[in-house]
């Protein structure tokens, strides 16, 4: 590390998606940049074929784009990907049910169900690939300081760092975020998700699944060989409980808690428990400093779509960065990274506000609350202009085109 160049022009903290996807895209449009990426852990580049990963992201048409404009799509699809043509939405509470078909956009699918091992090891073999991407990882943070011209990080090892400007994209408890005390505003939520992965008795038919139950919404997500990705989010409390289940008595209940819907759960693989939050931060930038990703929004997961937001903000950045770039001006001053802050500002923060929405309708027990919103899925799922809108804006084709 000692022998490696201490002089950036930009430094990502965080090479999960969303960071090591702005390296990349900033590395390749700009090939005069010289970028460091700072990680805390190595990457898990290594696994057994036969296990799926526990935590897999719905990736929108605009993300796979995105992708692909970096040369990551065809790493990503030569590991293992699986596309959800149909998207079906019911409430245990009564009748009302959505379906979106890709058909009917005229599209083979509504995006793709991958695992985050396998985006992140694709995103990483890019950025080896890439000659003006500096990788510091694993490396521990120390300190971040600011003058005139730079930003300056020291890590654990006392070497040091200098930048125009450093991207925070290091994930909800963003250390960035927390050093340049960006304050954040949250909804208190109280939800936590548990996630595995089933086998189940019927095939998934290539269908992202979603029951509103009255604790929260519980996704059946379609992966490789009939296999499915559960997100079960519900109370803290009632995840401990299902925690602690045999795998036997979980299937049980979650066959029960999904109607049964793909017929009996043959299999479940190892459990884990997210804590689920909502916030976005007061600021997204200050002088020589952005937030990007869940360091700046952390969305529920009921509409699979944290991660595309997070790369939304990446091709937001990218291309201010770029026009800066041309135009002369330092990329690190409030004026160029204010572009940025509105651009995405008002995207992030529908979607916050829609996931909070919809949670709190789905989450009522109020019988007024329950026939309105029977009645809402039932008339969108019969107004095709709408239906069209929503399907846009899920898959991503209103965002970064
Ligand atoms: C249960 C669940 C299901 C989800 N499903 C979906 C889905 O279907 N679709 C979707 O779009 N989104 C989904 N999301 C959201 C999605 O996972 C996140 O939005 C996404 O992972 C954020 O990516 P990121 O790169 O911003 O942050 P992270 O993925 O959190 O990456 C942050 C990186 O920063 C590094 N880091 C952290 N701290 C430091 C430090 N101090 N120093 C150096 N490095 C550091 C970490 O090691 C990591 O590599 C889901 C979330 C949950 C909880």
């Amino acid at each position: 590390m000692m022998n490696k160049n201490t002089d950036f022009d930009v430094v990502i903290v965080g090479a999960g998606m969303v960071g090591a996807t702005l390296a990349c895209g900033l590395a390749l449009k700009m090939p005069q940049l010289k970028i460091a990426v700072v990680d805390a852990f190595a990457p898990k580049l290594d696994w057994d074929e036969n296990s799926f990963d526990i935590r897999v992201s719905a990736i929108t048409r605009a993300s796979q784009k995105l992708f692909r404009s970096i040369g990551a799509w065809e790493n990503i699809t030569r590991q293992r990907v699986s596309p959800y043509r149909d998207m079906f939405v019911w409430d245990a509470g009564g009748n009302g049910e959505l379906h979106f078909d890709s058909a009917d956009m005229g599209e083979s699918d509504l995006g793709h169900i991958i695992e985050n091992r396998v985006i992140v090891k694709a995103l990483n073999q890019r950025m080896h690939d890439i000659e003006n991407i500096t990788l510091f990882c694993p490396a521990q943070l120390q300190k971040m300081e600011f003058n005139e011209t730079q930003v300056v990080l020291t890590l654990s090892d006392q070497s040091r760092l200098t930048a125009k400007l450093i991207v925070g994209a290091d994930g909800t408890q963003s250390w960035v975020r927390g050093q340049a005390d960006i304050a954040v505003k949250g909804w208190d939520f109280d939800q936590a998700a548990l996630v595995t992965t089933v086998k189940t008795e019927k095939y998934h038919q290539d269908t992202a699944w979603q029951r509103f139950l009255a604790t929260g919404p519980l996704a059946f997500l379609p992966l490789a060989e009939g296999y499915s990705s559960i997100v079960w989010s519900t109370s803290p409390e009632e995840a401990k409980r299902l925690m602690l289940l045999s795998a036997g008595e979980f299937a049980a209940e979650l066959e029960q808690a999904f109607d049964c819907k793909l017929g009996k759960v043959e299999s479940v693989a190892e459990r884990a428990v997210f804590p689920l939050r909502l916030f976005e931060t007061l600021h997204y930038i200050q002088p020589r400093l952005a937030l990007v990703g869940d360091a700046a929004h952390t969305i529920h997961p009921l509409a699979g779509q944290g991660v595309n937001l997070g790369l939304a903000d990446t091709a937001s950045l990218i291309a201010v960065i770029h026009s800066a770039i041309s135009a002369r001006k330092d990329i690190g001053s409030v004026a160029v990274l204010r572009q940025y802050e509105r651009w995405r500002r008002a995207d992030n923060r529908s979607m916050l506000v829609a996931m909070d929405g919809l949670k709190r309708l789905f989450g009522s027990e109020l019988v007024a609350v329950k026939s309105i919103r029977n009645a809402g899925l039932n008339m969108v799922n019969q107004l095709t202009p709408l239906k069209n809108l929503i399907m846009q804006q899920a898959m991503g084709t209103t965002a970064i085109d």
